[in-house]
């Protein structure tokens, strides 16, 4: 007898598993674009000099000890990030309607903020784009949510975002839905919708009385100007929208494994904080009950610091000028080869993916006979790119696309 009998094996969790397999992968000439992380041009993370020297600064202050941080996590950090987020002379701010709460990067943010809507708010639907992010699902599920809808994102043919079928989607919600909405460099499509399209989402969310969720996990990396990544989330703030905003800064800063993250709340009526503040340190106590300091130290730091705050920028920059060459790379490439198919889209998505295009079929193939490792939806790294590889993953993606 075993009390563990019985219990089913899970699919293994797609971007890890493909990971896994290039790492196990022996080729010389094998390239990674499954996980979502900053690579440089010789293929390597990137410990970002600002967070260095942040570290190092950190590690010689005798004030600095490892006690407990309060269970809503280092106030001055949650600060810092609500005003990258919101903007620092956002009104909210000043009329004291907007908070964070640090959580355990975004996931954590994702993971408290539904938490507490289902068990505070009572809200037990919620919309996610189709597609999206693999762990969206899972984590509303895990929370209590009893339903997790789709709604329409992806006009396929076009390569472009569905704004017809996803207003039309919203307005069918039910009152009270929480629609999740990525706040830059959508995930996995790389396709942000425009100024206008997010003013029709915000008046629908309105009209709808639907709960806006953003997430927002490449402020800064997506385009190289933090403000321009954030400006849908500053846009709905102004239109007088209460929502909550989940910040990850495992990319942007490239923490990924310190896991630091915010959960941003902008609320209309004031008086509703102390009741918020208290029942989401019950649901932070009963999960992780108190968040990690050491790399929300780093961020604080330089987000405050002005010379590190320069610092840091001239670094988002270079990641994401980076990465458009690798798309400007990629696309130039498939079109001297003349491979089928239009590759415009390619530099038009932003972010660190690009949604290809590419069927499961082609992507085995480039896989099996290529080494060129991807998910099964097309969806590419471009991070994984360098002026080295550039050409053969082109070969690679002409080959298989030719069939
Ligand atoms: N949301 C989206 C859309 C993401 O792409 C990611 C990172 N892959 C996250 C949230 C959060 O990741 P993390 O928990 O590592 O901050």
């Amino acid at each position: 007898m075993s009390f563990f009998a019985g219990i089913p094996e899970a699919a293994p969790i797609e971007v890890f598993h493909m990971n896994n397999l290039y790492l196990q992968d022996t080729s010389a000439n094998k390239v990674n674009l499954t996980i979502g992380a900053y690579r440089t041009e010789e293929g390597k993370p990137w410990v970002l000099p600002v967070v260095h020297n942040a570290e190092v600064a950190l590690a010689n202050d005798e004030s600095l000890n490892h006690e407990y941080l309060p269970v809503l996590g280092f106030d001055a950090f949650s600060k810092a990030a609500t005003a990258l987020v919101l903007g620092e002379d956002n009104p909210a701010i000043a009329e004291g309607r907007a908070f964070g709460i640090q959580c355990l990067s975004g996931t954590g943010s994702l993971r408290l903020g539904a938490e507490f809507l289902h068990s505070q708010c009572k809200m037990d639907v919620v919309y996610v784009s189709k597609p999206t992010w693999g762990n969206h699902k899972l984590v509303f599920k895990t929370a209590g949510f009893k339903e997790v809808r789709d709604y329409t994102y992806w006009d396929a043919t076009n390569r472009r975002v569905d704004i017809e079928g996803l207003i039309k989607d919203l307005e069918a919600a039910p009152e009270r839905a929480v629609v999740i909405l990525h706040g830059c460099a959508h995930n996995p499509t790389g396709m942000d919708p425009t100024q206008e399209q997010w003013k029709q989402i915000c008046e629908v969310v309105k009209a709808k009385k639907l709960f806006t969720f953003f997430d927002i996990a490449y402020q800064g990396f997506a385009s190289g100007d933090a403000d321009a990544d954030a400006w849908a989330i500053r846009y709905f703030v102004s239109q007088g929208v209460e929502m909550v905003v989940a910040q990850s800064f495992a990319k942007n800063f490239g923490l990924y494994n310190e896991r630091v993250g915010n959960l941003t709340i902008v609320v209309n009526d004031k008086s509703t904080i102390a009741g918020i503040k208290s029942q989401a340190s019950l649901c932070v106590r009963a999960n992780w009950s108190n968040p990690p300091a050491h790399g929300a130290r780093i961020v604080h730091k330089v987000l405050t610091t002005p010379a590190l705050r320069q610092e840091w920028f001239d670094c988002i920059k270079a990641m994401s000028s980076r990465i458009k060459e690798m798309r400007a790379a990629l696309k130039g490439h498939l079109e001297s080869l003349g491979t089928p198919g239009t590759w415009t889209h390619i530099t038009q998505q932003i972010g660190m993916f690009s949604y290809t295009g590419l069927n499961p079929d082609q992507c085995d193939q480039l896989i099996q006979k290529h080494k060129v490792y991807l998910l099964r939806d097309g969806r590419i790294n471009l991070c994984g790119l360098n002026t080295k590889n550039v050409e053969y993953v082109a070969k690679a993606i002409d080959d298989v696309v030719r069939g």
